[in-house]
């Protein structure tokens, strides 16, 4: 990890370590989905972002694997940031937009419609998307996620009838 990376996980990890997608919990519309890993599976690390949970290496990326149980401190700013990403436009504007790549999982993506979010939580994702994008590994890691992102919700797009309810 470099220094600044360093520097801008700190304040990622600070901005979002009380604000969440919606002011309640929505762990309790799904059982907690986005945490039920297994010895496998887990979250997506940024690029030289540290965590205490044991690290398995898949496709040139890292992959915190936690076993469904963390301290509240130690969760990854991937795990912060779900079912959000914050994205670059081309105008130099960050928005932030769900991650379809979420939707088999997460609720929240599926009823986007029905939900309250949490104003807050989303314009500090954005803040977060901001001191991201400084970072040139932190830019072209989101830009990954989010053409799997699109390519994810071009394919849903395709076959709507297996999205799931
Ligand atoms: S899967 Fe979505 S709704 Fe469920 S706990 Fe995770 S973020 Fe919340
Ligand atoms: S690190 Fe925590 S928040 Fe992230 S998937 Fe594991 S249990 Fe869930």
């Amino acid at each position: 990890m470099t220094q600044k990376q360093r520097r801008i996980y700190r304040k990622a990890y600070a901005l979002l370590e009380h604000h969440t997608p919606l002011r309640a919990d929505c762990g309790v519309l799904c059982g907690r989905a986005c945490c039920r890993g297994d010895g496998e599976t887990g979250m997506l690390l940024f690029p030289g972002e540290e965590t205490p949970f044991r690290v398995l290496k898949k496709n040139g990326r890292r992959i915190a694997v936690c076993g469904g149980r963390c301290r509240r401190a130690d969760r990854p700013l991937g795990c912060r940031l779900f079912p959000f990403l914050p994205q670059l436009e081309e105008s130099g504007r960050v928005r932030v937009r769900l991650d379809s790549r979420g939707f088999g999982l997460c609720p929240l993506v599926r009823r986007a419609e029905a939900a309250a979010f949490s104003h807050r939580f989303l314009h500090r994702v954005r803040r977060v998307g901001k001191r991201l994008l400084r970072d040139r590994e932190s830019r072209a890691f989101l830009a990954a996620l989010w053409r799997e992102s699109e390519e994810s919700d071009a394919l849903r797009r395709q076959f709507p009838k297996n999205n799931l309810k």
